[in-house]
């Protein structure tokens, strides 16, 4: 172990010394202008390394490229050869698991060991998953009946198609893994691709982007262009040579995208925000669930789009579990995501301190009563004390809104009819979590929820099987499993007379 860590800061060492340049067309290049950012370690406030800073005409060249790819080599592959290229991405990432775990937790200031044990095994699976899927793109065979032709037999089929050139952009928070859910799928049904990461988190897929190359991918079947939203994002979203956007952000930017890629009509497959209700009854096993809610409302500094920052529990039950949670919370060692007695590291940047910092200060106003937390910390790093508000006024901004930080507002219910009116009582339905021993209540509240993902004594579960996306504001469409798909694949019938 020590090895193989000394061994991934060497690797690190290397991928940091010199400013990270941008992928187009398979060779790693400086932006057209010449432009650079920099990427911040939001542990320290101090400069990690130097970023090519992708504008229009650099997402022009990729797009380009990425049409190139999809009209040549990358075609011409057999499912079988794309699977196997896919799968040897998700062995080699796995070879360099240490490295990704310390990138990302670099550059976003999560704990080294979320990356390590949780998020990166995560994009290796789902490389892994998506690979047997490039082989099962299967079409159907139908024998249609016409009612104006008859006497006429006709046999028809369908076929499966790459929708051709996507463009990809994707959140902050967890960026590997966003950016394994994106590439996958979208390489399994033959498109290429242009990604474009977060301008915070742009490190751990620049360095994907070379284990691409290593995995055999010709050249401009994928490219990557780190750069801002305004410009980049936003170039890519409206670009004339792009058949599909799919994005993972806000749902404010989400808009963005539709109107942006209106104009062509565009497939677009929208991930975005949440507020989703945990749910905790009094018959649950309340251990179990305290640490549900806790898992729910910190995992990742809170910076989770399915996080259930809105946890509701049974009256009879609600002081201990809440007071249980604010205790946990209390205790939660806050520190460098690098140091390995840190469970929870500092928020991504100091703007989205500020801004969780802004609801914080509302607070004393929301009408409950602050149990742990409730502050920004000293820095340097962007820290933030993970907070749990009792009993605050159902319809303040607290509850409502999402807050993407350590978080947490927690409201009673006694009448259980009330409770799934309450819990969709959102413009989100992203995920939900149920506490109970009865698991026919639990059925039956899981039926009622609009949720995308209904966990039911469990919460956070993001195998690679089983589709995630959102009812209402919190997106278009699926991710993951089988249905994330459909969003890359053009369905085309072919009828034949005989
Ligand atoms: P964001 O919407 O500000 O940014 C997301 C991405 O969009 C970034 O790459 C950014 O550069 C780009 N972008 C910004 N403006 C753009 C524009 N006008 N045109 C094109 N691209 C643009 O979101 P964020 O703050 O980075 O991430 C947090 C949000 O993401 C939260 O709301 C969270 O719920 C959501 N999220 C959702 C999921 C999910 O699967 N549903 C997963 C992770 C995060």
């Amino acid at each position: 172990m020590r090895m193989s860590v000394t061994l991934a800061a060497d690797r690190r060492t290397r991928f940091l010394s010199q400013p990270v340049k941008l992928l187009i067309d398979g060779e790693f290049v400086g932006a057209a202008d010449g432009r650079t950012f920099t990427t911040v370690d939001p542990g320290t406030a101090k400069p990690l390394v130097e970023v090519a800073e992708a504008s229009a005409e650099d997402v022009d060249r990729a797009v380009a490229a990425a049409r190139r790819a999809l009209d040549g080599p990358w075609s011409r592959l057999s499912p079988s050869e794309r699977g196997r290229m896919i799968h040897r991405i998700g062995d080699l990432l796995a070879e360099h698991t240490e490295e990704f775990a310390e990138l990302e937790s670099l550059d976003n200031g999560k704990p080294f060991s979320a990356a390590l044990q949780v998020e990166v095994p995560l994009a290796v699976d789902m490389f892994h998953y998506m690979a047997g899927a490039a082989t099962r793109l299967r079409g159907a065979t139908i024998a249609p009946s016409v009612p104006y032709l008859p006497g006429k037999e006709f046999h028809a089929y369908t076929v499966r198609e790459p929708v051709g050139v996507v463009g990809q952009i994707i959140p902050w928070n967890v960026p590997l893994l966003m950016a394994a859910w994106k590439l996958a799928p979208a390489l399994a049904a033959g498109n290429t691709v242009v990604l474009k990461p977060a301008e915070q988190t742009p490190l751990s897929a620049l360095r994907l982007g070379e284990l691409l190359i290593e995995a055999g991918l010709p050249a401009g079947v994928v490219n990557i262009v780190p750069g801002f939203g305004a410009t980049a994002g936003a170039h890519l979203a409206r670009h004339h040579g792009i058949d599909k956007i799919a994005f993972t952000g806000s749902t404010e930017v989400g808009r963005e995208i539709v109107r942006a890629s209106a104009g062509d009509l565009k497939r677009v497959s929208l991930e975005l925000g949440g507020k989703s209700p945990n749910i905790v009854f009094a018959d649950a096993d309340i251990e179990a669930a305290i640490e549900g809610a806790a898992l729910g409302a910190f995992y990742n500094q809170g910076e989770v789009c399915s996080a259930g920052s809105r946890l509701f529990v049974q009256e009879s039950q609600f002081d201990r579990v809440v007071e249980a949670l604010a205790s946990y919370a209390s205790g939660i060692k806050v520190g460098y995501g690098m140091d390995p007695e840190s469970q929870m590291g500092p928020l991504v940047s100091k703007e989205h301190q500020d801004r969780v910092g802004r609801y914080l200060e509302l607070r004393h106003e929301c009408g409950g009563e602050v149990l742990a937390g409730g502050e920004l910390m000293e820095g340097p790093g962007f820290f933030v004390q993970p907070s749990v508000i009792a009993r605050p006024h159902p319809d303040h901004r607290l509850v409502r809104e999402e807050i993407f930080g350590p978080v947490v507002t927690a409201l009673p219910f006694d009448d259980i009819d009330d409770l799934a009116a309450q819990a969709n009582d959102t413009v989100y339905g992203l995920a939900a979590g149920i506490w109970t021993t009865d698991i026919s209540k639990a059925h039956r509240l899981a039926k009622r929820l609009k949720a995308g993902t209904v966990h039911i004594n469990t919460y956070h579960v993001f195998a690679a099987e089983t589709p995630f996306g959102g009812y209402k504001q919190s997106g278009w469409g699926r991710e993951k499993g089988d249905e994330v798909l459909d969003h890359y694949l053009e369905t085309k019938s072919v009828i034949v007379g005989l």
